[in-house]
């Protein structure tokens, strides 16, 4: 029964909360009975945990209005299936999206004690790898931002990222107990809870109707039960939220063991169901092919589409508008077995065709692609799926069955292309390539940046682009301006809004605004101090985190991402290398005074991105202590890399290192980052680099190296790093120092496979592209000599920024994909002001 008392809302609604009084008491009344403290014992952490309840209380109010009205509009809704959400903070943005934060900082000063501070105390939500995860984050902002019924559905994993520190120079991983002193925001909903089968065997019965029934009967269940994450939109009284499964045995004990007297067998089968959400698997685009992570991913599937099929239920006659009323994109092929779970909903349990069933589910998912190496496209063993999902290993059979038929029939595939677009792939061992079954099932399928789209259809996806052309499109990926600019650079977000107005929170297009002050001197020099500014905070941070001083007016120079070969961080480091050298050589050489920082994780497998950590610790180290450098030159690694460390990383740097092998990196998202905090690029003809060198036209970014098809003639004509390391005598000196000891004199010979690999393979092509990196860095630390002209460059490049912001990418998914309109925005009651 739905209890109907309106008076329950009309006690403290959120007019009455807003003004200082109210939510002082509000405050106050959450310090003393939420967190049971008197004014005796409050701690800095204390305020944080009142003041998450007290933004809680208003997330709550908007998120029911908004709830009530996709009741009474029934719109069409949104659901976004991704294992990963990389959410990172959640408080600061809550008080600036509902328009809160000024309000709120008076509040806390009230009370003795610094907002800024405060939000310290809360812990990253570390769901997800990298920028997969983070996309996802920022479509969530977007979608609210823009009134689009978008739903997020994932996995709670107890342990998020794991917390990376640094020892003897290597990484060590620690785990990342995020939830450990409670998540203030969040609603827990212990009445959604699904049950979810795992195991057991099918059945096949002949109906009364002469009608084959399938049944498949599971021997294991696991309930999944939901916690919300609300998800405001920006200055707009709409918000969305964030489904989060957590897995709870389906009995307290198993009673078997119980009555048998073995009462910890029986608890700890209790918590072995339960390991299903413990923790996040922390490959980036790599997979592992285990059976816990298939099990999650089926988890979250499960359990997200009975949400959405009850829920359409209550307010529905049945399934038969279903495709009207919802969609469904999948972020990445990690929730595809979502495809094959709705067949089975709507033929087994639903009784449909199996033509009624497909006809539906291809209108409902559509698939984004994040990445064209072949080793990053997920497979599952058909033993491994045979065992866990036997009924939908049967699917994935008859899928697959008629769709080759189909083909076949049509003529256009060779059979060669055949055994291309097949589900299974045929050897030894066969496997369900996941990524076809996401194509074949799937509305439309995109890739995140126009290279990427481009070179899906004509590597991975060339025989589905055959037969489906209209499958494929592209969406550009983008960062919501409100954490990225708004929340993370307040200093040049409130420049920015006094010379153009603050409409650019919402219409990222209009930083265009700013060209015509590029030439404004005063401005030129406001924003310089700006960055100045942002620099020294920077320069705090990293002396409190690594104990490292740096000079501040050096050029800040910052490469800050997952740890992969293909995103070139050696490169990168090499290159640093061979700086030393030279001030070794040459002690009185002038040149721009530098500070090369890192930071990232490495999946902790992954022996050679580890080894190149370390490799960069003991340059660094090397560097940072050598006297005879004085002040040219100084080497960080940042540990633990993060999005609230991102936050503060990029608002203070100067250079953006974008340096991956053209044709390897999707999009990337950090590049965009930074260009909207005002840094220069130095990028390769990769991902999204392309269209901001379109955007920022081609004086104001640092483009170089091979481009995608020069990559690829390269290797075709067969590759050795050796003709190129012996045409440049510096590079061939700087690989002599790594494999002669100079940076590993504890260690020796530690650093011999980064050696061979980049001499006998390098399938990164880090020697080809060296010469030309180190020319243009060249050219750059020239150019940051001239810092008014720098300068002018860094204004172009974020007045040109706006193609970047998720409003952008989530509008063309609206229009193109999903086809839902955007609804009339609602007035919030309180309103962001930027300035
Ligand atoms: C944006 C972001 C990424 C993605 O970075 P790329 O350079 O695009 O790979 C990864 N991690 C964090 C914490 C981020 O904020």
């Amino acid at each position: 029964m739905i209890v109907e008392n309106s008076r329950l809302i009309d006690l403290l609604s959120e007019e009455q909360k807003t003004d200082l009084s109210s939510l002082e008491k509000q405050f106050a009344h959450h310090l003393e009975y939420t967190i049971g403290k008197s004014k005796y014992t409050i701690k800095n952490e204390d305020i944080y945990k009142a003041l998450g309840h007290t933004v809680r209380d208003f997330l709550i109010d908007r998120l029911n209005i908004t709830n009530e009205r996709y009741r009474k509009e029934d719109p069409k809704k949104i659901f976004y299936f991704s294992l990963e959400f990389l959410m990172g903070r959640t408080l600061m943005n809550a008080l600036i999206n509902l328009g809160l934060y000024d309000l709120v900082k008076q509040m806390i000063g009230g009370f003795g004690f610094k907002l800024e501070e405060v939000l310290e105390f809360e812990m990253d939500a570390g769901l997800g790898n990298g920028g997969l995860g983070r996309l996802a984050a920022c479509f969530l902002d977007s979608m609210a931002t823009l009134n689009i019924p978008g739903f997020g559905y994932g996995i709670r994993y107890d342990y998020g990222i794991f917390n990376q520190i640094i020892a003897n120079g290597a990484q060590v991983e620690m785990p990342d107990h995020w939830d450990a002193d409670g998540v203030p925001y969040e609603v827990i909903r212990p009445d959604v809870t699904y049950s979810v089968g795992f195991f057991g065997y099918t059945e096949t019965k002949v109906s009364g109707k002469g009608k084959l029934q399938h049944y498949w009967i599971p021997d294991e269940t696991v309930l999944a039960s939901a916690h919300d994450c609300p998800i405001p939109g920006f200055n707009t009284s709409t918000v969305n939220y964030l489904r989060l499964w957590t897995a709870k045995s389906s009995e307290e004990f198993n009673l078997d063991y119980f009555n048998h007297g073995d009462y910890m067998k029986a608890v700890q089968d209790k918590s072995i169901s339960e390991n299903i959400s413990k923790v996040l698997y922390p490959n980036d685009t790599t997979e592992q092919g285990k059976l816990l992570r298939l099990k999650q991913q089926y988890f979250m599937v499960c359990a997200s589409l009975q949400d959405i099929i009850q829920n359409h239920k209550q307010t529905h006659s049945g399934l038969e508008n279903l495709s009207d009323k919802i969609a469904i994109q999948l972020n990445d092929t990690h929730p595809s077995i979502g495809i094959a779970e709705l067949m089975r909903i709507l033929i087994d349990l639903e009784d449909w065709s199996w033509e009624k069933a497909w006809d539906l589910t291809i209108r409902i998912f559509s698939y984004t692609n994040h990445t064209v190496l072949p080793e990053a496209l997920e497979t599952w063993k058909v033993s491994l799926i045979e065992k866990l999902l036997p009924r939908h290993l049967e699917i994935i059979y008859e899928i697959n069955h008629r769709f080759l038929e189909s083909i076949r029939s049509s003529g256009k595939l060779s059979d060669f292309e055949i055994g291309e677009v097949s589900i299974i792939a045929e050897g030894a061992e066969k496997r369900i390539r996941m990524a076809n079954l996401a194509v074949v099932g799937s509305n439309k399928v995109n890739g995140v940046a126009a290279l990427h789209s481009d070179l899906i259809t004509k590597t991975i996806f060339r025989s589905f682009y055959k037969i489906f052309p209209e499958k494929f499109n592209n969406k550009t990926n983008g960062i919501t301006p409100r954490r990225w600019l708004i929340q993370s650079n307040p200093g040049l977000s409130e420049l920015i809004c006094k010379k153009i107005g603050g409409s650019f929170a919402t219409d990222l297009s209009r930083l265009r605004d700013l060209e015509k002050f590029v030439d404004d001197a005063d401005f030129r020099n406001d924003w310089a101090n700006v960055k100045q500014a942002n620099k020294d905070n920077l320069a705090k941070l990293i002396k409190s985190d690594t104990g490292i001083v740096i000079d501040p007016a050096s050029m800040i120079d910052v490469q800050v991402k997952r740890f992969h070969e293909y995103k070139r961080q050696l490169l990168n480091v090499l290159r640093v290398i061979a700086l030393y050298r030279r001030i070794k050589e040459n002690p009185n050489l002038q040149i721009t005074s530098r500070t090369v920082i890192f930071g990232g994780k490495a999946a902790p497998g992954y022996y050679m991105a580890k080894l190149i950590i370390k490799l960069i610790n003991n340059v660094a180290w090397m560097v940072n202590h050598d006297k005879d450098v004085d002040g040219r030159l100084k080497v960080v690694f940042l540990p633990n890399y993060r999005v609230s460390l991102a936050e503060r990383i990029i608002p203070g740097t100067n250079l953006s290192e974008q340096i991956s092998t053209a044709g390897t990196e999707a999009s990337g998202t950090s590049n965009m980052k930074f260009m909207l905090n005002g840094a220069l690029t130095i990028g390769t003809l990769d991902g999204a680099n392309v269209e901001m060198l379109e955007e920022v036209g081609e004086e104001n970014i640092y483009i170089f190296g091979l481009k995608t098809e020069e990559v690829f003639a390269l290797k075709e004509k067969g590759y050795d790093p050796g003709d190129y390391i012996r045409k440049n005598e510096e590079l061939h000196r700087v690989l002599l120092m790594i494999r002669e000891n100079y940076f590993s004199m504890n260690e020796p010979g530690v650093f011999s496979p980064i050696y061979d690999s980049l001499f006998y393979t390098d399938s990164y092509l880090l020697a080809a592209d060296f010469t030309a990196y180190d020319e243009m860095q060249r050219k750059i630390a020239q150019d940051f000599r001239n810092q008014d002209v720098w300068t002018k460059k860094a204004i172009l490049n974020v007045a040109r920024a706006g193609k970047f912001s998720t409003d952008r990418t989530i509008r063309e998914y609206a229009e193109d994909i999903w086809k839902v309109p955007l609804l009339p925005m609602m007035e919030p009651k309180t309103k962001y002001k930027l300035a």
